[in-house]
């Protein structure tokens, strides 16, 4: 088996959703509230904690069943409706409608230059595996958004009970990879992603957006020559 292996971030560095949580619970509202007259913007900020991410250096293994991991987020959900106007039950009800609104993945959209990066560097024997801080059904949307048969490892934080840029998820995720010898990080996020990973000493290129990193690639072109002329080929 190889001993080359590049773990990549998923949204907003494979794929991204509009709006994220926000366009989930616009989307509950728009299904159960016809009518309901809330301007998206209102929902902006109202999930800016809360969520196991926003509390990384906190493990939640007892969170690591997606009945539970949603119970708690289905509950964080409904707080942002009743900071709009509803009350529980309905609340509670929106909630579970965005729940299923934010797995849809017709909701997500692959970048132009995803599959070809991911081919051409596979062409020179790295494998690729996923390590995402996002829900318990990650694989799922992998899966629906067609990009599963390019990874041999699919780690959502949910699972795994750490979140990025913890050490644990990094360790998780290498070692379901067989410990290699040769890995890179790529995701679009300073911390979670590029800081996380460099604390292990795996090398990390920062992609899509500008930040505080060694390495930066506006696209995942320029990440794959990176990697392909460091490691040679
Ligand atoms: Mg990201």
């Amino acid at each position: 088996m190889s001993s080359k292996v590049v773990l990549w971030d998923f949204d907003g560095t494979l794929a991204w959703r509009d709006g994220l949580w926000r366009s989930a619970l616009s989307a509950a509202l728009d299904s159960l509230e016809p009518g309901h007259g809330i301007d998206p913007s209102r929902l902006r900020g109202r999930l800016s904690d809360g969520f196991p991410w926003h509390e990384p250096d906190r493990p939640h293994p007892e969170l690591s069943d997606p009945d539970r991991w949603w119970a708690r987020i289905e509950a964080r959900l409904a707080r942002a409706f009743e900071e709009v106007g509803y009350r529980s039950p309905r609340s509670l009800e929106l909630a579970h409608h965005a729940r299923h609104a934010f797995l849809a993945p017709a909701s997500y959209q692959v970048f132009g230059d995803t599959i070809p990066t991911l081919n051409r560097i596979a062409t020179h024997g790295w494998r690729h595996a996923i390590v995402s801080n996002h829900v318990p059904e990650l694989e799922d949307i992998v899966e629906g958004v067609g990009l599963r048969e390019h990874f041999e490892v699919v780690v959502s934080s949910a699972l795994v009970g750490y979140e990025k840029p913890h050490p644990a998820i990094f360790h998780h995720a290498l070692a379901l990879c067989g410990r290699p010898e040769c890995v890179w990080m790529v995701g679009d996020n300073p911390v979670a992603d590029v800081r996380g990973s460099e604390s292990l000493g795996i090398r990390a290129i920062l992609v899509r957006r500008d930040g505080d990193a060694l390495r930066k690639s506006p696209d995942l072109v320029g990440a794959g020559d990176m990697i392909l002329a460091e490691d040679g080929s």
